[in-house]
């Protein structure tokens, strides 16, 4: 049997939701039917990112944001892509602007990324962002999305983080290197683990917070693991499973398994960390409408 505390994301994300809605339902009274307003950009109709964008969406919408959603086709030229962003950008009725990752192959995702204005950089991949989220007593406009869910279940789960040693497996642009931060601001000592890392298995076993974000199924054992840590898993990885209706099975990077039966606390996959990157999207959204309306605009 299970011993570890199931960390719910989706119970802990849907409080947030609430939350937010109850905060856009009082601006919405206060300031003549406003609303903060997301756009999604996306290119192509890729199957994973319609999902996602939909996923966005309906969130949005039930918090009572505003919600548009720019559909380009898939050979939309890199200039005609960043005009558009450049539209978004100067358009004071929005307040979040986020393009749909990854891209068809002939776009450049650094530069249509670098695009987005960086006070509507909900996301939070530009360079601005990042700078000042790397920057030591600097606060970034917005924090990543599932970076920031991540902390918010630390803290949700009252995991001690100052002085803790946290590691992080996985060193992407929008989990593992921005996690890696966030930890260090909370005092965590970090280590990153990345695909050239020699002994992983004798990396993980010094953390008192393990945070699972490299996209391999059950690449983590449960015999890797210090007793009572706690594992936050952000891979969501598709396995086949002949005895599902749909054929597939989602799996983390850590085998749940074993690992339940030595960690103190542990996130599902799914139920984890997913619900928990919508939320903070939706947060950021409404921080950055928050700012626009105190007159922070660009015209
Ligand atoms: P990337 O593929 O961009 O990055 C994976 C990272 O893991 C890389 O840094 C890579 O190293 C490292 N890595 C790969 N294999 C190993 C290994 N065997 N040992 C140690 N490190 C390894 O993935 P993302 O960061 O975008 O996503 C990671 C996972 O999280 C995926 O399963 C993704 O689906 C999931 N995800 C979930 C989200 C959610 O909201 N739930 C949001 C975003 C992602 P190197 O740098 O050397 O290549």
């Amino acid at each position: 049997a299970a011993t570890a505390k199931i960390i719910d994301g989706k119970e802990l994300a849907a409080s947030i939701r609430a939350n937010i809605a109850t905060e856009i339902a009082s601006l919405n009274a206060s300031h003549g039917s406003f609303a903060p307003h997301l756009v999604v950009v996306q290119v192509g109709a890729r199957e994973d990112s319609s999902v996602y964008v939909r996923q966005k969406q309906r969130a949005a919408k039930e918090a009572g944001m505003k919600f548009t959603h720019k559909d380009l086709p898939a050979d939309v030229s890199q200039s005609e892509l960043l005009s558009i962003v450049q539209e978004l950008n100067y358009d004071y009725t929005v307040h979040g602007v986020i393009v749909q990752l990854p891209l068809p192959d002939h776009l450049d995702e650094k530069t249509v990324t670098e695009a987005v204005d960086v006070r509507k950089d909900v996301d939070g991949f530009g360079s601005g962002n990042i700078g000042q989220l790397a920057k030591r007593d600097h606060e970034p406009l917005f924090e990543p999305c599932t970076p920031k869910g991540i902390i918010a279940l630390l803290k949700h789960a009252r995991t001690e983080i100052s002085g803790k040693n946290a590691v992080v497996v996985g060193r992407s642009n929008i989990v593992g290197m921005p996690v890696s931060h966030l930890l260090q601001a909370e005092d965590a000592t970090v280590t990153v683990c990345h695909s050239k890392t020699k002994n992983l298995a004798e990396l993980v076993s010094t953390a008192d917070i393990l945070i699972a974000a490299a996209g391999k199924p059950e690449l983590i054992k449960g015999d890797w693991l210090k007793p009572g840590c706690v594992v936050i898993d952000v891979g969501t990885n598709a396995v086949e499973d002949s005895s599902k209706k749909s054929g597939i099975r989602w799996v983390g990077d850590v085998e749940f398994a074993t690992a339940s039966q030595v960690a103190g606390a542990i996130t599902p996959v799914p139920g984890g960390v997913g619900p928990m990157t919508v939320a903070m999207l939706l947060w950021n959204t409404l921080d950055s409408a928050k700012r626009f309306l105190k007159g922070w605009r660009r015209d």
